[in-house]
């Protein structure tokens, strides 16, 4: 059952079948899938998607595919968990992680956008799949595709921190690192997309990946009882996140799954790269690129694809941007772990210690019903926790020598 009637240009609104495109030919604007709602209110009820495999696939009908799901057949419907120890810490009244360093086979919500570019893949019959990655998506197309018997071609910047390339080259894919940042690889990639046919998952295949992100706003929603949330704050990279997290609560709303949409969207960035919450503070539509340097290099893009949509998002909403330095970032991530048992990675860092900024600066109410969205896995950038870690007491196998190291401990009180 086809569900998706076409593509459409966001800026020009001229539309396109569904194909493998993913610019406007007229205006070179972004191209995003169009869907027959009146057909999916009949087939889509809340009843109908709780009997469903709790997968990212049970909203599949809000997903652009023609046929049955192929790829990612276990990906998503990760916890949403209550932070009640955080909250207690921060002051405020009702706050959850909706954890996607869990559950998803390469630990990251790419593993979602990646199930449906794969999926779309397939559909389209191609042979070869590829990515401009600045991490966690390289990971999620190295490890699905291979399960899916893609050709897979993966472009990296070098500088990646070790553990995420090994995360991925362990999968055996044709791994590409580029001397150069994201925008460079990307810039490359996209040369590369014109000339061969291969499935960039995030080039060509675009307008298809990017509406797997939705399905963590879903999920918000059915997790909280069918409920939307009063704020909810997302990592940018690209800007898709947070994007299609706003169009996923409006798709609910347009459903009547949810009935008045009262949700704040807040974008979080690391200052080391932070165009959107620059061009939101400025107060302008204009994103400047910048060159990134920062430790959240998941989210490291320095001309983010879909800045100005989320932008857009932000403001409609009526929610805010901010972005915090790589200190308070690490300080989020020991802070997430030793309040909630969650080890996030650096964009998780990102969107806690923006969560705290804009708690402190009164933007969201303290008082609000708050979900943070914490998008990746800790041991995927162990590396930037080398000697910014709690002490480790290195004794003698004997007790003597342990007791010694207690009373040390002690003096700590922990
Ligand atoms: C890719 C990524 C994001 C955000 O990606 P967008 O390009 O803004 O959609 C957030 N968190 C993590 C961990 C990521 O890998």
């Amino acid at each position: 059952m086809k569900y998706v009637t076409g593509l459409r240009c966001r800026e020009c609104g001229r539309e396109y079948p569904v194909e493998p495109v993913y610019v406007c030919e007229f205006c070179f604007g972004p191209l995003e899938a169009v869907y027959d709602y009146t057909k999916i209110k009949k087939a889509l009820s809340k009843r109908t998607i709780e009997k469903r495999p709790k997968t990212l696939w049970r909203y599949k009908e809000l997903l652009p595919i023609d046929g049955e799901p192929q790829v990612g057949l276990s990906s998503g419907f990760t916890p949403l968990v209550r932070a009640e120890n955080l909250a207690k810490y921060l002051g405020v009244k009702e706050l959850y992680i909706k954890d996607d360093t869990t559950l998803h086979p390469t630990l990251s919500f790419k593993d979602r956008v990646v199930a449906v570019a794969l999926t779309k893949a397939k559909e389209f019959s191609f042979d070869t799949v590829a990515c401009a990655s600045t991490g966690n998506l390289a990971h999620a197309v190295s490890a699905h595709g291979a399960k899916a018997g893609f050709k897979r071609f993966i472009f990296i910047p070098a500088t990646l921190e070790h553990s995420k390339i090994i995360a991925s080259i362990v999968y055996e894919p044709n791994l590409v690192a580029v001397d150069g940042n994201y925008d460079d690889v990307n810039r490359l990639c996209s040369e590369i997309a014109n000339k061969y046919r291969w499935a960039f998952v995030n080039i060509n295949i675009r307008p298809f990946y990017a509406e797997g992100s939705k399905t963590i706003g879903f999920e918000i929603v059915e997790q909280l009882g069918w409920q939307s949330p009063d704020s909810i704050v997302v990592p940018c990279a690209s800007g898709s996140l947070l994007t299609k997290v706003w169009k996923a609560l409006k798709e609910f709303k347009e459903l009547g799954i949810i009935k008045n949409l009262k949700t704040k969207i807040y974008g979080a960035q690391a200052t080391g790269c932070c165009p959107i919450s620059t061009a939101f503070k400025l107060g302008t539509d204009v994103i400047r690129p910048v060159k990134p340097n920062t430790v959240a290099k998941s989210l490291a893009i320095g001309n983010p694809a879909d800045g100005y949509y989320a932008l857009q998002a932000v403001k409609e909403s009526g929610g805010a941007m901010e972005d915090v330095s790589d200190d308070e970032i690490i300080d989020a991530i020991k802070l997430l772990a030793k309040t909630e048992g969650i080890f996030a990675e650096t964009a998780g860092g990102v969107t806690l210690a923006t969560y705290i900024k804009l708690l402190k600066e009164g933007n969201i109410d303290r008082k609000d019903c708050t979900v943070l969205c914490i998008t990746g896995n800790g041991l995927k950038t162990s590396e930037v926790l080398y000697e910014r870690t709690a002490e480790i007491y290195h004794i003698k196998p004997n007790l003597a020598s342990f007791e010694e190291a207690l009373k040390r401990i002690n003096q700590k009180g922990r």
